[in-house]
Formats: C-alpha cells, structure tokens, sequence
C-alpha cells in the first residue's frame, strides 16, 4: 500500500501557489520603486504607467504558463499534472487581457504624449527596432493561441494542429523577451534586469530539462520496445512493453506517460496513456480503447517496435489520499489508471466500474483477485446510458446505498465525461469535501 500523503501534496502546491503570488507582486514592484510619487501627472503618464504595469504582469504570467507546461519532474510530482493543467488553463484569459492591455495601454500613452495619433505612433514604434517588431508578433501569436483555448474552438481542431499552435507560444516568449529588456523602462536597473533574466533562465531551465533532458535520459536507460500486444474484451487492448532497468523507473500506480512508437506512420505523434498495471522490472502495460486513427494503429504494433516514452507525469496515484477508506469510479479507458492504482489502495477500497455490457470489462480476473487480497468490494455496473437502474446508482441516493460511508472516503474518478459529470454532482450534492475528489481527466 502506497502511504497516504494527500496533506503533503496540498502544502507542496500552497507552497507553488505562494510563489507565484510572491513573484508576481515582485514583479510589479519594479515599476513602483522605478516611479518616483507625483510623476503621474496627466493622461499621458497615467495610461503609460497601466501599459508599463500591464507588460510586467503579463511578461511574468507567460513565464508561469510556460512554466506549468514544461513536464519538468519536480514540479509535476508536487503539483500534480492534473493541477498545472488547471493553473494554465486559469492563466490563459489573463494572460490575454494584460497582453492585449499593455499593447494597447503603452501605444495610446505614447501616442498623448507625443501627439500623434494611435496609427502613427504604431508605425513609429514598430520603426523603431526590431525587437519592438518581434514584440506585436508576440502578441499576434498569443491571440490565435487563446482562441484556440476556446473549448467549442479546440473541439473542432486535430489534436496534432492544436498541439502545434500550442508550441508557437515558445516562440511568442522568445520574441517579446527582446523588447522587455531593451525598451522596458522598469528594467533598466542592474537589480531589475537580473531579477528578470533569472526568471527566464529558471524557466529555459525546467522547460529543456523536462521537455529533452529528463525524456532523453528515460529512454538512453531503459531502451524501451513494445513487446506484446494483446487484446482485452471487446475492442481495448494492451501494449506491454519492456525494456532495461525497468526497476529504476520511478513510475507509481495511476500515472501515465506520453508514448512515441516508432513506426513509418506514427513516430511523429506522442500519446498519453495511463499505465494499467503497477510497473515492475520486466514490463510496463499500457490499455488502449482505439477510438481514432492512431489508437486503432497501435492494435497492430509489432513485437520489438521502438518506443520512446517521456513521464511518468500525474497525480492519480494511491498516495493522494486524505482519507483512510477509498472509493473508486472507474468507466471506459478509464479502468486503465484505476486498475493500477486499486493495487496500492488500504484494505477495504470499494470500485464501482461502470460498462455498456459484461463483454465491455476488461481485467475481470484481475480486478476479483486483488480484491480478494486486499479485501476490496467490486461493483460491477452494466447496462446502457438509458438504462434507469445504472443511472440511479450514480445519484445521491444510489452512491449512498452501495458505498454507505462514501462521504468519509477518498473518491478517484476517471471515465467517460457523462459518467464523470453524474458521479460528481451526486459526490457534491453528498457534500464530500473537494480535497477528498481525484479526477484523471483523459482530455488535453
Ligand atoms: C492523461 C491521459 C491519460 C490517458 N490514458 C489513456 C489510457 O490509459 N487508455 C486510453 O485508451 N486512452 C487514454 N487517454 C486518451 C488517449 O490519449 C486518446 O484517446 C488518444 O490520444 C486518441 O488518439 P487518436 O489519434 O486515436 O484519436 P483522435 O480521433 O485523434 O482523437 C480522439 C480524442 O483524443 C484526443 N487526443 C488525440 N490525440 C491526443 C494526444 N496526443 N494527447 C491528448 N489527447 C489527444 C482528441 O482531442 C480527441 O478528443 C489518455 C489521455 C490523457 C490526457
């Protein structure tokens, strides 16, 4: 059984929190110890001031939003995947408006204090220097990237398109970087200008290591390379992969990794999938419900393909708990990490896996016999989505009549969004506190 260490996790990210905020009052206090009181004195001085304020909050920001992506090891293990994924999804709209704000704040500032008008103060900025041209590139980049955040947007798009706009915001901080430091006023100062640089070099830093350094060094070890692949009931199935040392990879019950198989068609693309079995030195199992081209490939990977793997990321795992006693929900490809993490679950852990039918479940033989070690109560649900009986279990009501103490429980969730969506509003109507719900959201 992996220690509970839920407590722990919550202090790690108030710590990360408390950076954050630390960091970014810091940041606005270089404009204010840069601008003597009485300086601002009209129009003029006041909108430059919002633009100057605006450009170092949105500069600091992006930083953190690329921070919280870099997959670098140490801050995934103490903020969990899961978390850095909501934190750069709540910066984005920030992260818009402050840029949007600072261009058009500094520009109309400008523009009254030299008299000209918005469109030949524009012309004139981006006459000025390059670095001033890379920065409106920046900002053009940023937009198209926001919009792209937009969930009807992104709904509509090939992951692989959305991924590569995505990857342009390395650019858009590369390109405003110029500006900040060679027509920033507030960065003039030796103390400012270091201030700045180190927080880019920290996070230049994390983003090669977890990005190319950590994936790099995984796979030169463990030299990775499929070595089955099986089917499971109905249309999943599981890749087991093998490969050295597999005892040294730090990997726990519930996490995933993001998956390169080295095939002519898709050696380009990297998928997550979660591992559906504790890790152990001969082989990792991954589970794969195909429900598009590239899943449906996997089925026919040969024996002794070449994989490249970089992770182990996520916070799904037994040690989040805060509870003593577990419940968890599991439906679809969403068995795979509950499968893996029932094995590191205390005594007593309840599973309410929810399937279309009995040809549907996977693991059967598997999940009975660790129930059985563990004294864990399996409970299997089938039917369809119109099927009142399933339906009313994943009520207020029907939780508390199968799982009587779930309110004193852990609850790990992972499945098919409807399936997620009832189960949470039962839990929330149930008033089990949120520090008590661990979701694995299968969505990027
Ligand atoms: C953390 C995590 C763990 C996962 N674990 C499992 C698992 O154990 N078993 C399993 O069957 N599935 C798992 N998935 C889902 C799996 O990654 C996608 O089903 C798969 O990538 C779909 O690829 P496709 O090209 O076949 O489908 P497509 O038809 O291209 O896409 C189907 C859906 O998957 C999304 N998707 C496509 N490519 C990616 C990608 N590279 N990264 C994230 N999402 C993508 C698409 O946006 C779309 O919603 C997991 C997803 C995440 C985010």
């Amino acid at each position: 059984m992996e220690p509970a260490r839920g407590l722990q996790a919550e202090g790690n990210r108030s710590l990360v929190e408390t950076g954050f905020w630390v960091l970014l009052v810091a940041s606005v206090a270089l404009w204010w110890f840069n601008t003597p009181s009485g300086s601002l004195t009209d129009e003029a001085t006041l909108f430059t001031a919002v633009g100057r304020v605006t450009g170092m909050v949105s500069g600091f920001l992006l930083l953190a939003q690329v921070l919280v992506m870099s997959r670098v090891g140490w801050l995934e293990d103490w903020a969990g995947a899961d978390h850095l994924m909501a934190w750069h999804r709540q910066l984005g709209a920030p992260v818009l408006v402050t840029v949007l704000a600072h261009t058009v704040f500094i520009v109309y500032g400008y523009a009254l204090s030299a008299r000209m008008t918005v469109k030949a103060q524009t012309l004139s900025l981006l006459n000025t220097s390059q670095d001033m041209v890379d920065a409106f590139a920046a900002t053009g980049i940023l937009v198209v990237i926001s919009l792209t955040a937009v969930r009807a947007v992104r709904r509509r798009m090939r992951y692989e398109v959305w991924y590569a706009l995505h990857l342009t915001a390395y650019g858009a901080l590369l390109l405003g970087y110029g500006h900040q430091l060679s027509t920033g006023t507030d960065l003039q100062s030796p103390v400012a200008r270091a201030y700045w640089i180190a927080l880019y070099a920290l996070v230049i830093t994390c983003l090669v290591g977890g990005r190319a350094v950590e994936p790099l060094w995984l796979n030169l070890r463990h030299r990775l390379r499929v070595a089955a692949v099986v089917p499971e009931a109905q249309d999943m199935f599981s890749i087991y992969v093998s490969g050295r040392k597999l005892h040294k990879l730090s990997a726990r019950p519930g996490q995933f990794f993001r998956w390169r198989f080295l095939t002519g068609e898709d050696w380009s693309q990297s998928h997550p999938f979660s591992l559906s079995s504790a890790p152990n030195s001969e082989w990792l199992r991954l589970t794969v419900n195909p429900i598009g081209d590239h899943t449906t490939r996997l089925r026919s990977l040969k024996a002794g393909t070449r994989v490249v793997a970089s992770g182990p990321f996520g916070a799904f795992t037994a040690g989040r708990r805060v509870r003593k006693r577990t419940l968890l929900i599991a439906g679809g490809s969403g068995i795979a990490p509950v499968r893996a993490v029932l094995e590191r679950m205390p005594r007593f852990t309840a599973l309410i896996y929810r399937a279309g039918s009995a040809e549907d479940i996977v693991f059967r033989d598997e999940l009975d016999c660790i129930a059985h070690d563990r004294d864990c109560t399996v409970h299997y649900v089938t039917g369809s989505r119109h099927d009142p009986g399933p339906a009313r279990l994943f009520t207020p009501e029907g939780l508390v009549e199968l799982v009587p103490d779930v309110t004193l429980r852990d609850v790990y969730l992972c499945g098919p969004p409807g399936l997620i969506a009832a189960a949470l509003s039962a839990l929330k109507e149930l008033r089990v506190p949120e520090r008590q719900i661990h979701l694995d959201p299968f969505e990027f």
